[in-house]
């Protein structure tokens, strides 16, 4: 029986990873749930899973909660419970669920105790991977990543030796606006952008995958899970999102990972590896699914994408930068503040502006996430 810890259940992923943990009663065990501000679906979540204790990060939502709640769960709240949670709990699993550079003290904390990460919070690879990766060697701690493209990546790797990969390919389905014109990026609205063609997903990551910013930072991603560099990493996008990614071989030979577009398999295969459980999620029909396509990333159209290239090549804090300057923006485009089109054109503002350091520690890394996020809040 292994003792699951999620970060932000009450998300998409969060969501998702208890409904994979609701099938398998006798192999996963709910210790601890930690959420924004969500009680309403909490409480729910509590009564279903009977976690040992929970986080409200929201101070008010957290005394509201303690006040409504007549079980036995013990709650802590803010940043400081989020980490204390992580550094003195009982679990074996931490599902990396929350969304942005929050999840990166926390995760870290969990690592440092040598634990396994199911790693959806891909932010955290992108501001921190050095010092992530360096501390999961350290302390005998594990990344199983619960990205579909880095899962595929991962699946695809077993049994194989990484010196004779030549290079990673990530699928990406292109978003809402794969067949658009970069002239309506001016005038696309918040619903356009969050109507994306295959997945369902929290606010941030849709916006993302309709800028390609999130292909930009599972580019970044996978160099730190799996130590290639960027020009061994390529991008090709695959409309129907059935191929989830795929490593070349210097041999020339490809092998992909497929599989219809949920969530709910790489959570179970981050959850059970090296072990595959037997599930009844609904099958991948191929003649159903008829054909499958591929075409270049257009990297002009979308600038985010370059712009995660270049900051992976530049290292240091850039990549901080790139990743505070979007959280910014995104949130400032779904509050209806700017426009889609500002978005990669903040990112690279804040990229021009702000300095770089080299070999941050973690005290520089969060002292530059706040610099950016406090200068492109004065963007408009
Ligand atoms: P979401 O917005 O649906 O959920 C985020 C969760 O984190 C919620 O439970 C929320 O309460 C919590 N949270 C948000 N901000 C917080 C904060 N500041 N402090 C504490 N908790 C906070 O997001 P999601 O779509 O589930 O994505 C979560 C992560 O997984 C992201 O990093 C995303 O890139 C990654 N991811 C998601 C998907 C997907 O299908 N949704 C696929 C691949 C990767
Ligand atoms: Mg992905």
């Amino acid at each position: 029986m292994k003792k699951v810890l999620i970060l932000g259940s009450t998300g998409s992923i969060g969501v998702n990873a208890l409904n994979v943990i609701r099938k398998f009663p006798d192999k996963f065990e709910v210790v601890g749930l930690t959420v924004n501000s969500n009680i309403s679906v909490l409480k729910e979540q509590i009564d279903e899973f009977h976690p040992e204790f929970v986080v409200v990060k929201d101070e008010q939502k957290a005394k509201e909660f303690s006040q409504i709640l007549n079980s036995e769960v013990e709650i802590f709240s803010g940043e400081s419970g989020l980490i204390k949670v992580a550094q003195s709990k009982d679990f074996d699993i931490l599902i990396g669920a929350m969304v942005g550079f929050a999840g990166l003290i926390p995760t870290l904390e969990a690592i440092k105790r040598g634990k396994r990460i199911a790693l959806a919070n891909k932010e955290t690879l992108v501001v921190a991977g050095e010092i992530v990766t360096r501390l999961v060697a350290e302390n005998g701690s594990e990344i199983i990543p619960v990205d579909s493209e880095h899962s595929a990546i991962y699946q695809c790797l077993i049994g194989e030796n990484l010196k004779e990969v030549e290079k990673l390919i990530l699928t990406a389905s292109g978003g809402p606006f794969l067949n658009k014109d970069k002239s309506v990026f001016d005038n696309v609205t918040v619903d356009e952008a969050l109507n994306h063609p295959n997945w369902k997903m929290g606010s941030k990551i849709t916006i993302d995958s309709a800028t390609m910013m999130n292909k930009g930072l599972e580019v970044i991603e996978a160099h730190w899970l799996f130590g290639l560099p960027f020009d061994k990493i390529d991008v090709v996008i695959h409309p129907q999102s059935i191929i989830h990614s795929m490593v070349q071989f210097v041999d020339g030979s490809i092998k992909a990972q497929m599989g219809l577009p949920d969530m709910k398999l790489p959570i179970q295969y981050a959850l059970s590896f090296p072990e595959r459980f037997e599930n009844d999620f609904v099958r991948t029909d191929l003649p159903l699914i008829n054909n499958l396509t591929f075409f270049e990333p257009d990297f002009d159209k979308f600038e985010c994408l370059k712009l995660a290239y270049q900051v992976l090549e530049t290292g240091g804090t850039a990549p901080c930068i790139l990743n505070a300057a979007n959280e910014v923006a995104v949130d400032k485009f779904l509050k209806g503040l700017i426009k889609f089109s500002d978005i990669p054109k903040f990112i690279n503002t804040a990229l021009n502006k702000i300095e770089n350091h080299s070999n941050p520690d973690i005290e520089t890394i969060i002292e530059c996430d706040k610099l950016t996020r406090k200068f492109v809040n004065t963007l408009n």
